[in-house]
């Protein structure tokens, strides 16, 4: 059987150093699992720019759509501020969601005993924290007709439209489901049932698509205002959440900040499933292309190193092994190694981004 294939598109500013560790993983699984990827590597926003005068070419946009997954490091610079928005490098990005038609974006929110202290909460709050919220990334409020800035009477009015169909929230629904089947089988479903239309179908189509598909797994549904207090006073009653497009974009980041740096916050991207079953996606870490530190190795590696353990698990069907990286990581950090962004007041020396990664390898050797 052919190997998986994966995409790699290192991107710009830190996307090329926190990819480097990476590749060093996947040829670790390579060699010591037996675990072969066919990679292929590309450009992507502002390096795809330079090249060809695009933040991304048409040939990478059909690899992308071939590939079992893609992965992605980061786009932008203050070198491409100035373009016109048409080839701005987060453009490229963009490009690669809308043609994938990426509707299900996952973003984890687990927190490292190691790391509890980061975090802005006490530490019993957010210690061994593991929840993920699915967000609905290609339609609702920031797609939705009409939208505009229009002059009534002798004012201006901005207006944009939240429109949800009932097949883009029973395929996010299903997502959630079906995430939730390999984690801790509950589902929390958040919106504004209370005051929009929009929010009631939405409650009605998962609660439909709960009783006839997925009834084994546990469902409950929460104003996001309320689940967003709750996201803050007690965030471990949750297992998976999911939302729509406008609220998972903040419940999403306040989540995530409930561990501490942006250094190690994972992602990914699912659309419909190719005809060899595994839905098309794209992994990346949530942080941008970081240019106050690029090419100081400085970078923490982990968020995209941990990306890549999202794709074992969600495109390769390789949850143990994507357990042993994730534990890797852990004991990396358990042990006291730490790249300069998860430095403490009580200081020390900060690791570069290459020996974070290196430090990584030797958990995976030792965990064999
Ligand atoms: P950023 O995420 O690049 O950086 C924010 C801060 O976090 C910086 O101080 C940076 O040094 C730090 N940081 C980020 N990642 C880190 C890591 N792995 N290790 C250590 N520290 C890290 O966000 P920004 O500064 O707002 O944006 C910089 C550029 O990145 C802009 O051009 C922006 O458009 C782009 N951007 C791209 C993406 C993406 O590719 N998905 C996301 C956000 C921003």
């Amino acid at each position: 059987m052919a190997n998986p294939s994966l995409l790699i598109l290192p991107g710009d500013g830190i996307g090329p150093e926190v990819m480097a560790e990476v590749k060093k993983i996947i040829d670790w699984y390579g060699d010591k699992r037996g675990l072969r990827f066919d990679v292929s590597e590309d450009l992507v926003g502002g390096a795809a720019y330079d090249a060809h005068g695009t933040p991304l070419a048409d040939a990478t946009m059909a690899k992308a759509q071939e590939v079992d997954a893609v992965l992605l490091g980061a786009v932008g610079g203050p070198k491409y501020d100035k373009l016109d928005f048409s080839v701005k490098p987060e453009r490229g990005l963009l490009r690669l969601r809308k043609e994938m038609d990426l509707f299900s974006n996952l973003r984890p929110a687990q927190c490292f005993d190691a790391l509890a202290d980061f975090s802005s909460l006490k530490k019993e709050v957010v210690a061994g924290l593991d929840i993920m919220i699915v967000r609905e990334l290609t339609s609702g409020v920031y797609f939705g007709e009409p939208r505009g800035i229009f002059t009534e009477g002798n004012e201006r009015v901005g207006i944009n439209t939240q429109r949800y169909t009932e097949s883009e929230i029973a395929r996010v629904a299903r997502s959630a489901f079906e995430l939730a089947r390999r984690r801790g089988n509950k589902v929390c479903s958040m919106e504004k049932a209370n005051v929009m239309e929009s929010g009631i179908l939405w409650r009605e189509v998962v609660q439909k698509v709960h009783d006839e598909e997925y009834p084994d797994v546990e469902l409950s549904h929460m104003y996001a205002d309320a689940g967003a207090m709750q996201l803050c006073r007690w965030p471990k009653q949750f297992d998976v959440i999911v939302t729509d497009n406008l609220f998972g974009d903040l419940l999403s980041d306040a989540a995530a900040m409930l561990t501490g740096s942006l250094g190690m916050l994972p992602s990914a991207s699912l659309g419909a499933p190719m005809a060899n079953g595994r839905p098309k996606a794209l992994y990346e870490p949530v942080h941008g292309s970081a240019p106050d530190i690029a090419g100081q190795g400085k970078a923490n590696p982990i968020a995209c190193i941990l990306s890549f353990a999202m794709a074992l698990r969600y495109s390769f069907d390789q949850g143990a092994e994507a357990d042993r990286l994730e534990k890797a990581v852990e004991k990396v950090l358990a042990d006291g190694v730490r790249t300069a962004d998860l430095m403490g007041p009580e200081g020390g020396k900060p690791v570069s981004t290459a020996e974070m990664g290196n430090a990584v390898v030797a958990a995976l050797d030792a965990s064999l």
